[in-house]
């Protein structure tokens, strides 16, 4: 299968089996949530926000999550040679990143996730307790009924709770895939003496200028799969952020990254995607992506910058 149409499904595997399960496991909290605020109860509104975490989920699906993870693996690695001879095939032993890229995955989830939901919701709250004309569990009266419909809070909690966590499911399942398709990919290449790749990136409306600039970049497999494998290895997710901060968007952030030489962009850990949540960059065999559609970063002058690894 294709790097791009492998790299979606497995993604979107995950992130759906999560955020399903994560919707079924806090229905009966988001219910007693959104009764408890119709009656004006927000003490007992805070106290059912700590059951909204992803904790449970995560428990419950871990070994499907190392399936799919080992799955990703290989489909990196079927980018380099076919599935039957990658080393993950022949050799049958998993690497050690695999257990530790499904924890970093859980923790960041379980953490962080639960901690941004709980923020989201305890914020709404906090805002329909200030707009309440009465003092808060006097039980409900004729005035806030009128206020509040409970249909409404009930859309609005489903949207602040569902909302929230779709989209912090969505961007851990893309980075998390992200990561074990390159390292997945760079294992192969090593074992097969490949010494660069190349970078693809799909190129529609959707398009991040970083992404377009990195679209068919030539890097050095040998200090990808090294950066990677440390990045795999940590489970802390405060740390993941800090070691691998994103190029930015921005104007001036473009700027930078035009200026920069690819060691220099190694350096930064810049030579593999993602770039940003929900990229879509893979990692191909060099050669792969057609010369005609590899724009690079521009100068300001708009000079394009020779690639060091292409000549
Ligand atoms: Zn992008």
């Amino acid at each position: 299968m294709p790097a791009l149409e492998s790299f979606l499904s497995l993604e979107a595997s995950i992130a759906s089996r999560i955020y399903n399960s994560w919707v079924r496991e806090t229905a009966t909290t988001r219910q007693q949530l959104i009764d408890a605020l119709a009656h004006g109860k927000y003490a007992d509104a805070d106290v059912l926000v700590d059951s909204l975490g992803f904790k449970p989920v995560t428990e419950k699906h871990r070994n499907f999550l190392e399936t799919i993870g080992l799955a990703t693996l290989i489909s990196g690695a079927s980018q380099v040679t076919p599935i039957s001879k990658t080393q993950l095939a022949v050799e049958r032993s998993l690497p050690l990143i695999l257990e530790s890229a499904i924890t970093a995955f859980s923790t960041s989830l379980d953490l962080s996730a639960t901690e941004q939901v709980s923020v989201r919701v305890r914020k709404f709250i906090a805002e329909l307790q200030a707009e309440d004309p009465l003092e808060p569990g006097t039980g409900v009266s004729d005035i806030r009924l009128k206020q509040f419909d409970p249909d409404d809070i009930a859309d609005l909690i489903n949207s602040n709770v569902l909302g929230t966590g779709k989209g912090l499911v969505d961007a851990g399942a893309n980075l998390t895939t992200s990561r074990l398709m390159a390292y997945g990919f760079l294992s192969e290449s090593r074992s097969r003496g490949f010494l660069t790749y190349q970078v693809t990136e799909v190129l529609d409306g959707r398009t991040c200028p970083v992404c377009r600039g990195m679209h068919g970049k030539i890097f050095r497999a040998a200090p990808a799969l090294e950066r990677l494998e440390r990045t795999l290895l940590t489970t802390d997710p405060m740390q993941l952020k800090t070691m691998n901060p994103f190029p930015s968007q921005a104007a001036k952030g473009i700027k930078l990254l035009a200026g920069l030489t690819n060691t220099e962009m190694e350096r930064r850990g810049w030579n593999t995607p993602p770039y940003h949540p929900s990229c879509r960059g893979v990692l191909v065999k060099r050669g792969t992506v057609p010369k005609g559609e590899i724009r690079g970063f521009t100068t300001p002058k708009g000079v394009p910058l020779i690639d060091e690894f292409e000549i």
